[in-house]
């Protein structure tokens, strides 16, 4: 692979008290900025603004108002950014932003310039960091909105630019046969062909406060990634190294590829 998209959700980026995980910020900034220099071309859909704004904000509870979100998914956002630059100068890389809307899909001109800015960054050897603009889009905040989450952010892209692969980093190892959480005898799938019914009922909610989409929505993305020639591969990012596992072929996580 190539051209790689890395999808990482918050439960990665903050801890469950609210603290941000800098071990596993600084691991993924390692990583990928090892990538970069393999010749490969990253993008990273990172989540984690409102976690990291509560925590630079000091409020323990996520805001139940959707303004009061937006607030403090900016504040997170800028805060978020601020770190990853630090992360990733560390290593040598630069890192830019773009907050995203969807936008992407509906309107041609939008999606055009989109790619453009993405091919022009990928050129320059820039690492592009993807987040919705929650200012603008409040799918992501509001799950009862089927679109919009980052699972799904992370799957348009990777259509975007025609990527090899899309890397989604979650709480988990993988899509099991039910949530892991509640039955304990659920399996993993080594890997998976096509997106049935059946799979989808199997795929429940989120796993933590922080997650947003749950597991169906990341069997919708992997659903558009089956569309393409791309495979999508769901992996558990406590620790980013994982990525390098999953780069050299080794077994892990749930592989999403057409047959
Ligand atoms: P993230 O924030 O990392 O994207 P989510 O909370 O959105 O994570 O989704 C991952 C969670 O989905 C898991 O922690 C798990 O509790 C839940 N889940 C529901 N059904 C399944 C399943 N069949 N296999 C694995 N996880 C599942």
């Amino acid at each position: 692979a190539n051209r790689v998209v890395i999808k990482i959700g918050t439960s990665s980026l903050v801890y469950p008290n609210g603290n941000i995980n800098f071990s596993s910020i600084d691991e993924l900034a390692f990583v990928l900025s090892d990538l970069k220099n393999q010749n490969k071309e990253i993008i990273l859909v990172s989540s984690g603004a409102i976690g990291v704004g509560m925590n630079k904000l000091n409020i323990p509870q996520r805001p139940v108002e959707i303004p009061q979100q937006q607030a403090v998914a900016a504040v997170g956002q800028a805060e978020l950014m601020n770190i990853y630059n630090h992360r990733f100068q560390v290593y040598n890389q630069k890192t830019a932003q773009l907050l995203l809307t969807r936008d992407i899909i509906e309107f041609p001109q939008s999606r055009e310039n989109v790619c453009n800015t993405l091919e022009q960054l990928l050129a320059m050897g820039i690492i592009p960091i993807i987040n919705e603009n929650d200012t603008v889009a409040i799918d992501e905040l509001d799950h009862l909105t089927k679109f919009g989450d980052n699972d799904q952010l992370s799957a348009i892209v990777a259509q975007l630019v025609h990527a090899d692969l899309l890397i989604m980093l979650s709480d988990i190892d993988g899509f099991y046969t039910a949530n892991p959480l509640h039955h304990k005898t659920a399996k993993l799938y080594d890997e998976i062909t096509e997106i049935t019914p059946d799979l989808m009922k199997q795929a429940t909610g989120k796993g933590s406060p922080y997650g947003t989409g749950g597991m169906s929505s990341k069997l919708k993305a992997a659903d558009r990634i089956l569309k393409t020639d791309a495979t999508m591969i769901l992996a558990n990012g406590k620790q980013p190294k994982i990525i390098f596992d999953i780069l050299a072929g080794k077994k892990v996580g749930t592989y999403f590829y057409k047959e």
